[in-house]
């Protein structure tokens, strides 16, 4: 079978694919998304949803501009994806207490604050163990302080890769749950995708495959340095309060989420593409959960889930126009924020491909070529 011709491909149907398809279709572009499982049923449904952009990998350099840059379009997205489809996204902004538990750890925060404060819009302070239980008085006793952040953002997976892609079907972006295998080609344009069964033209193809990318290096003759990397997170149901902010402890995390569960993560697991669930991972995120909320011993456990992160070789995401093609675009490896930075990936591939040059601030750092090419 061979469908009609296509504008742009884009092959995955994650929340990187999802948004990008919005704004190209909101353009006019026709586009399709070929997804081989089902919309959410990988990393961008089941994510934990937060919007932090001052902490984690890349963070302050090279990434802090384009993260905030990210956090704003969330702001403006969400009211935008409501408009378009009825669907609130859940964006809040939730203050967070990043736990510290003896000299050590205290030393690590306390070195952030610095760079922290000269951000404008966030407010950045040490509260020591007294005044972190008077903000969350739920959070252990035994902490030597923690790490106050005012107004970093949250918001609902599932919720908002169902509105981006209910947004884009209203310029008529078209999903196929189809598996890809394959490009074909022209010379250094790509002309098409090779399916399970059947091919589909195209103008312009996307890899926006996840985790799953790196697969695709075979198809364009292209290393594109990207591997999956699990994590797990619990949803638990208690009698205790609810959490008034996340807490973060290392690299775990606990907050209460709108479906009214505690949801505690997360793991790191280098299982190659094995997202099945284990006792081992259950156990080590229940001791960092009760050690920042110890109180919660009756919390019953509802549901686990597993996915896998698309993890780039430096940690940082990749957009750009593949080596040696014309018409042939990666988007991947956001690893552990992935939905922070979809914004900025989705505006960054979308300026790519529609100007030829891309304004999003940053977005300089996220090229495939700082990767030394594979021989
Ligand atoms: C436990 C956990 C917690 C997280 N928490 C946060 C968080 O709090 N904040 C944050 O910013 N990020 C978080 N992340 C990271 C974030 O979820 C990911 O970075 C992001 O969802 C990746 O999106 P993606 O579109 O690149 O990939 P994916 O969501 O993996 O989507 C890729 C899609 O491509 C499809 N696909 C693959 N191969 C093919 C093929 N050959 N043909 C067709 N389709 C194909 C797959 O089926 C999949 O649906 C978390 C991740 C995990 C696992």
């Amino acid at each position: 079978m061979t469908t009609g011709s296509r504008d742009v491909v884009i092959v995955g149907g994650g929340i990187v694919a999802c948004l990008s398809g919005y704004l190209l279709g909101r353009r006019g572009y026709k586009v399709t998304i070929l997804e081989a499982d089902s919309l959410g049923s990988h990393a961008s449904g089941f994510a934990f949803g937060g919007l932090d952009p001052l902490t984690g990998i890349g963070l302050p350099e090279p990434l802090l501009d384009f993260s905030l840059w990210c956090f704003v379009r969330h702001r403006s997205l969400a009211r935008e994806l409501h408009e378009a489809t009825g669907i609130d996204v859940g964006f809040e902004l939730r203050d967070r207490l990043n736990l510290a538990f003896n000299n050590e750890e205290t030393k690590v925060l306390k070195d952030q604050i610095d760079w922290m404060k000269d951000v404008g819009g966030f407010t950045v302070e040490w509260v020591n163990n007294a005044e972190a239980r008077r903000l969350e008085p739920q959070v252990s006793g035994e902490i030597t302080g923690a790490l106050y952040q005012r107004s970093p953002g949250a918001l609902e997976p599932y919720r908002f890769i169902l509105a981006a892609m209910r947004a884009a079907e209203r310029y008529g972006v078209e999903m196929l749950q189809r598996r890809a295998i394959g490009l074909i080609s022209d010379g250094d344009r790509v002309t098409g995708v090779t399916l399970e069964s059947g091919t589909i033209d195209a103008g312009i193809v996307v890899l926006a495959m996840g985790p799953w990318t790196g697969l695709a290096s075979e198809w364009c003759g292209v290393d594109i340095p990207v591997t999956p990397l699990k994590g797990q997170i619990l949803r638990l149901r208690t009698l205790h309060d609810p959490l008034k902010m996340a807490v973060n402890y290392a690299h775990s995390y606990v907050a209460t989420k709108s479906d009214g569960l505690i949801w505690a993560g997360t793991t790191e697991e280098e299982t190659g593409f094995d997202d099945s669930l284990n006792s081992a991972a259950r156990d080590s995120i229940m001791a960092d959960f009760l050690k920042m909320i110890p109180g919660m011993t009756d919390a019953e456990l509802l549901q686990q889930t597993a996915c896998l992160r698309p993890l780039s070789a430096d940690g940082l995401p990749i957009v750009d126009k593949v080596t040696g093609w014309e018409n042939l675009y990666v988007s991947t490896g956001a690893g552990r924020k992935g939905i922070l930075w979809s914004t900025g990936m989705a505006h960054a591939l979308f300026e790519m491909i529609d100007e030829g040059a891309v304004d999003v601030i940053g977005a300089e750092h996220l090229k495939l070529d700082r990767f030394p090419e594979k021989v």
